[in-house]
């Protein structure tokens, strides 16, 4: 069986340098905000090139954070727009609604599977006060043109990472280019801890000042609460874990960036959309995602034939219950990608015959 994604041997291959920083952390009786998050904050900033990283527990605390400190802070109040791509996760819409705001979905670029900034610009109302661009599957955003879009029309831009980390334009980092953003640290991200993790970036002083009050119970200074804050910290054990993998992390976007090619080139099965993208830098292949009208169908030829995949995803923010108000929406765009994606396996640890017999499997299938 090739695993669509096998965290014991990713994790596996750092077994030794996990125990030791483990065992670090349990030696010193300091369990929650201590040295660990604080060198952890520090590498991550200087890794993704921003001024501030302000660790939380996962990647959708981050986003809520980031939009309740714009709230304390005048920018944003309940009710204001905030343009959303149609087909993200659901954690970024969330992230809106759970501070009552208002998600307007945009119909995504059916190939980058990012937002289009022409459906950007026509979506904006006297409302609209915040862009939230996601990099899905790993693949950055048209930042330059989102920022100039941001910039005309003075709406803040919070970018969701929890896909991306690492993916720059010309070396521009995601996380650094608009005025914030929240990053995912679960297991199965391309730097994933041992457990929930997430953080905030921006390089705005007073954004970061109160994101850091809003995670520890809204308190910048201990038992006295500027905000009604919640508690959502990075604890010491995972600050420590994500420090060993970010070690590894572009060795592991270098091989991803490999398989993605050899799929690339490899796969020729006119039955098969596969993804685009112009220059590798732009992309770090959390994902690789491919497109064919039977996908059903396909993925139970893959698994029949020893090849796990997955759906990312199979039902629309839009038509989720949970979101009954919106489900009569018409977004086919975003409706279509939900019926056709599949995930194939993208796994840094998949060693080249694995590689080659996914796309042989592939190129042999024949609806
Ligand atoms: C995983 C993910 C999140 C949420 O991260 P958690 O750490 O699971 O809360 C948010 N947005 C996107 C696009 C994601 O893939």
């Amino acid at each position: 069986m090739i695993n669509f994604l096998d965290l014991q041997k990713i994790n596996n291959q750092y077994q030794k340098e996990l125990k030791e920083a483990c065992g670090r952390v349990i030696d010193s009786g300091w369990y929650i905000m201590g040295n660990e998050l604080e060198a952890f904050e520090r590498e991550f900033a200087e890794y993704c090139g921003v001024k501030h990283v302000i660790g939380v527990a996962n990647g959708l605390d981050a986003l809520i954070l980031v939009i309740r400190a714009w709230k304390e802070l005048g920018k944003l109040k309940a009710g204001d727009e905030v343009i959303v791509p149609a087909n993200t996760y659901i954690a970024s819409v969330l992230a809106i609604t759970e501070n009552d705001l208002t998600p307007v979905f945009v119909e995504p670029n059916p190939t980058t599977y990012n937002l289009c900034p022409t459906n950007v610009r026509a979506a904006i109302t006297e409302k609209t006060k915040a862009i939230l661009p996601v990099h899905l599957y790993g693949l950055i955003s048209p930042m330059l043109e989102l920022m100039d879009i941001a910039k005309e029309h003075a709406l803040l831009v919070l970018e969701d990472c929890a896909q991306a980390h690492g993916a720059n334009i010309d070396g521009k980092k995601v996380g650094n280019w608009g005025d914030a953003a929240g990053f995912s640290f679960y297991p199965g991200k391309n730097l994933g801890a041992l457990g929930d993790a997430g953080a905030i970036t921006t390089n705005n002083d007073e954004l970061a000042q109160t994101v850091k009050a809003l995670r520890n119970y809204g308190s910048h200074k201990k038992y006295e609460n500027l905000y009604q804050g919640i508690n959502s910290r990075l604890d010491e054990i995972q600050a420590a874990m994500l420090r060993v993998k970010l070690g590894y992390l572009d060795q592991e976007t270098a091989r991803r960036r490999e398989i993605a090619n050899c799929y690339r080139s490899g796969i020729t099965n006119p039955l098969i959309q596969l993804p685009e993208w112009n220059d590798d830098s732009n992309h770090v292949f959390h994902l690789f995602v491919i497109q064919t009208p039977k996908r059903d169908e396909l993925q139970q030829y893959l698994g029949d034939n020893g090849i796990q995949t997955v759906i990312h995803y199979p039902i629309p923010p839009h038509k989720q219950p949970a979101y009954a108000q919106w489900n009569q929406q018409l977004l086919p765009v975003t409706e279509k990608i939900h019926q056709q994606v599949l995930s194939l396996p993208i796994d840094p640890t998949m060693t080249a015959q694995q590689v080659d017999k996914v796309i042989t499997v592939i190129n042999q299938y024949c609806s």
